[in-house]
């Protein structure tokens, strides 16, 4: 891949807060106004479990995850217990005939669990919902809390697939970040897995990160490649101060925002010439992995957990603060955990806040997600998907992209939107040019930066 040229004028006026997309509208405008729907019974939709672990035995500095810092170990057997109660009531709304086809554990930690806790939910789960022959079942990993036996757990509770966290392998950086984490000790947590037969490794990776130089995240790139992950996600650093004071503690060391764009173009770089696939915005597979495959299929699809390869699915989300998407709805758990146990104590469901998707939020949910998963628009193709007129429908967003032509990062043609590989850059600008919220939203200050 040739190196893509920024020019700094460019740069100053694309890096403008902006959402990140894992859904449309963004969770900003779910409200606690909200009944959350009944499902239909006669259409069964495959099942998408998310499970919320929010335990860490320590605060990492860049963190923007809803989590709880504890040295007590028997809090993760307490929030166990509740989340069965949940699950047992989520159970009662899905549609009967509706299977799980992929399971992903988040947190915080999710390896804050013991072993035999590890085991103990695969249980609850299986014995909860009705599962589909093949399932994708991945779990979020810190390799500083993960044992041989919490491997051997993973396995035998049937996950195959793992994400690491290792954001930077540089000292001064991981010292700064108060994540320390030697380069051996990721290593070994790669090889515990592979040997346990997981069948797809991810490594996240974040740029943008406190004390990070060019050359500093060349090295870290150097030593992650040297155990040849078949994903990678190099997020951008969400600084939010507002919401994580702590990040405050090293913002004189962030790195400025031309050398935050080279960061990510030096991935880009490095990546794709050891032959990984750029899938989109901050994901990169090998050519055989599900998600490059998923990308040439034209069924990759975006949701809270980033790029993901199933399309079509109701996503359920369990435990405090998740956020599910069915039934042309999102809703929210409580996001305090007193709060969350408060309502299963009295048998609720612990709602925080939902959203039910409007008509014209459907199809703009669609066409932002197209614009961030495929980089093309084929008004045909839309227009028959969606049932619209895409080029009539879409006529003032269309035509509001006539800077963004003029600048290279789209090329509109008579039949279809191009988003160039400048614009891949800057693809959260793209997408924010179809979402009809947007101008309020900025103005309230939401968001992240898009760079
Ligand atoms: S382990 Fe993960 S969730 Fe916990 S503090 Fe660190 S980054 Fe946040």
């Amino acid at each position: 891949m040739n190196p893509i040229t920024v020019h700094l004028d460019q740069l100053r006026k694309y890096n403008v807060p902006g959402p990140r997309y894992t859904s449309y509208p963004p969770a900003t405008h779910f409200t606690e106004e909200f009944t959350p729907p009944l499902p239909n019974p006669h259409t069964p939709a495959p099942l998408s479990l998310y499970f919320h672990l929010p335990f860490c035995a320590k605060q990492c500095l860049y963190c923007g995850c809803t989590n709880i810092v504890t040295g007590d170990q028997s809090k993760s057997a307490e929030y166990l217990g509740y989340l069965k109660r949940e699950m047992a009531m989520r159970a009662k709304q899905m549609a009967p005939g509706s299977e799980v086809v992929q399971i992903q554990l988040g947190g915080g930690t999710p390896t804050f669990l013991l072993p035999e806790e590890i085991e103990q939910l695969g249980e609850i789960i299986r014995a909860t919902f009705p599962m589909a022959k093949t399932i994708e079942a991945g779990v979020e990993i810190d390799p500083r809390s993960l044992t041989l036996e919490k491997v051997k757990a993973l396995h035998n509770a049937g996950f195959n697939r793992a994400s690491l966290g290792v954001q930077d392998t540089n000292p001064d950086v991981q010292k700064t970040i108060a994540r320390i984490q030697p380069l051996e000790q990721v290593a070994e947590a790669n090889q515990w897995l592979r040997d346990s037969g997981v069948e797809s490794i991810n490594f996240d990776l974040i740029y943008g990160l406190p004390g990070q130089t060019l050359e500093s995240f060349n090295q870290t790139m150097d030593d992650i490649l040297t155990l040849s992950p078949d994903r990678l996600a190099v997020y951008s650093y969400a600084h939010i101060p507002w919401i994580k004071p702590f990040q405050k503690s090293f913002e004189e060391r962030l790195p400025n925002v031309e050398t935050k764009l080279q960061l990510l173009q030096l991935a880009i770089e490095k990546l794709t010439s050891a032959g990984y696939v750029y899938i989109g915005m901050d994901h990169f597979a090998k050519p055989s992995d599900a998600m490059s495959k998923a990308l040439a299929n034209g069924t990759l699809q975006r949701n809270f957990q980033g790029y993901s390869t199933l399309k079509g699915v109701d996503l359920h989300g369990m435990g405090m603060s998740s956020i599910s998407h069915a039934g042309g709805c999102y809703f929210q758990n409580k996001k305090d955990l007193d709060l969350y146990y408060a309502d299963l104590d009295s048998g609720n469901l612990p709602l925080l806040r939902g959203y039910t998707m409007t008509a014209e939020d459907k199809i703009r949910y669609d066409t932002i997600m197209h614009i961030m998963c495929n980089l093309y628009v084929d008004y045909a193709q839309l227009s028959k998907q969606l049932g619209i007129d895409f080029a009539d429908y879409f006529k003032a967003d269309l035509a509001s992209l006539d800077d963004l032509e003029a600048d290279g990062l789209v090329r509109r043609e008579s039949g279809g939107l191009h988003v160039t590989p400048l614009g891949r850059l800057f693809i959260r600008i793209v997408a924010m040019r179809f979402d009809a919220y947007l101008q309020n939203d900025q103005r309230q200050g939401r968001y992240s930066q898009t760079v």
